[in-house]
């Protein structure tokens, strides 16, 4: 009996997820026409949406169209209710959200931080998620929980965070050090991955099965996703893609290689270049100055990390056989400059039946993906 029990309480659970699903995908849509999608009789969707509109995930939006007779009453996700807060923390900077489940950000916050000490860095994340809660004025049984985008391996099992090499911090349980501080749920997930959450969730990704985010700054990092599912491989640490060798003699990388991806086309590298030709410090926005003003090592030093990034996502596309590959980050800020350059090099370089599938475009959220994705993780749970 009591198998039969849990079972029952499943798949409810089950149904109550789907039919939330459907109308997050729809925005506005009838019973009717949720019972057609979901194939459960009209009575059990009816069912399931009182109780959704009770638990204030639901509401009526709109009275909708109908070929004569009685109109269909519209469903629509409730906004202004349940919410969640995503963090992004990157070297230099911690940005942070607050998203209710129609995924409108309600409040941003970034904040600028001097070195990579890990204490200040948690103790700027708990003084943001308290600001957001405070100004959002709902009560905390509404807080879905936080989502933590972070630059570094998660452990699959213990989501502990392994290492952030530019941050140089190893094995930090970044759960339990916020959980001293705060009494909500938390997630942790790499930044690219996250950035692939957004894509999928909000971006240019919702219809595509097998897609792969790479975010491009002081580093290189993938989100892979194949067959509608992210990609973690046996540990969770799969998409390091920055660290495939490209030019065995190449500069020393912080993994104790040489020429890795990110050596060769990071924007940590195209500033290392850009030193290294004007024998000054350049800034990025510099950089791009230079280049906007066609002079030539400047465009030399982007058509160059153009080259290698063009390689490593013909090796990508090659593996995955992806749809569409979004370039995001600081990337957005130069795709003008590469990406021509990075597109010939695929279709030169890739099988011309994998080239010929995928899209490579820059990301339309540009420095925001991964921050957008921190805030979905915890939303995921309950569709
Ligand atoms: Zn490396």
């Amino acid at each position: 009996l009591r198998r039969k029990t849990g079972n029952a309480l499943f798949l409810k659970e089950y149904n109550r997820r789907r039919i939330l699903s459907f109308v997050r995908e729809h925005k506005s849509i009838s019973g009717i026409m949720l019972s057609k999608l979901s194939g459960l009789a009209p009575k059990s969707v009816y069912e399931i949406c009182d109780g959704l509109i009770q638990d204030g995930y639901l509401y009526e939006a709109s009275i909708g169209s109908s070929g004569g007779g009685r109109k269909p009453v519209m469903l629509s996700l409730r906004p202004d209710y349940y919410y969640s807060i995503g963090i992004d923390i990157d070297v230099g900077m911690v940005r942070a959200v607050l998203m209710d489940i129609t995924s409108t950000v309600k409040f941003e916050l970034n904040e600028r931080v001097d070195g990579i000490n890990y204490e200040v860095y948690l103790g700027l994340m708990v003084k943001l998620i308290k600001t957001l809660y405070k100004r959002n004025k709902t009560d905390a049984s509404k807080l879905l929980g936080v989502g933590l985008s972070v630059p570094g391996l998660i452990d699959i099992d213990s989501k502990k965070l392994i290492m952030a090499p530019n941050l140089k911090w190893e094995n930090k349980d970044l759960i339990n050090d916020l959980k001293q501080h705060l009494s909500c749920n938390i997630f942790v997930e790499n930044e690219a991955m996250s950035s692939a959450f957004c894509e999928k969730w909000l971006g240019e990704c919702k219809n595509d099965k097998d897609f792969i985010c790479i975010n491009i700054k002081s580093g290189i990092g993938a989100g892979i996703y194949t067959c509608g599912k992210p990609y973690r491989g046996a540990r969770g640490s799969a998409g390091e893609i920055g660290h495939i060798p490209l030019s065995e003699n190449g500069p020393l990388c912080g993994c104790k290689n040489r020429g890795c991806l990110e050596t060769l086309a990071s924007t940590n590298a195209l500033l290392t270049n850009a030193k290294s030709a004007f024998e000054k410090e350049i800034t990025l926005d510099g950089l791009i100055a230079l280049a906007q003003g066609k002079n030539k090592a400047a465009e030399e030093i982007f058509n160059n990390a153009a080259q290698y990034l063009g390689l490593a996502i013909s090796f990508l596309v090659n593996t995955y056989n992806p749809s569409k590959i979004i370039l995001g980050k600081d990337f957005t800020k130069y795709a003008k400059f590469e990406l021509d350059v990075i597109i010939d090099k695929v279709n030169g370089t890739a099988l011309k039946h994998n080239a010929s599938a995928v899209r490579i475009q820059p990301s339309s959220f540009g420095e925001r993906a991964s921050v957008l994705g921190a805030a979905i993780l915890p939303q995921i749970q309950i569709f």
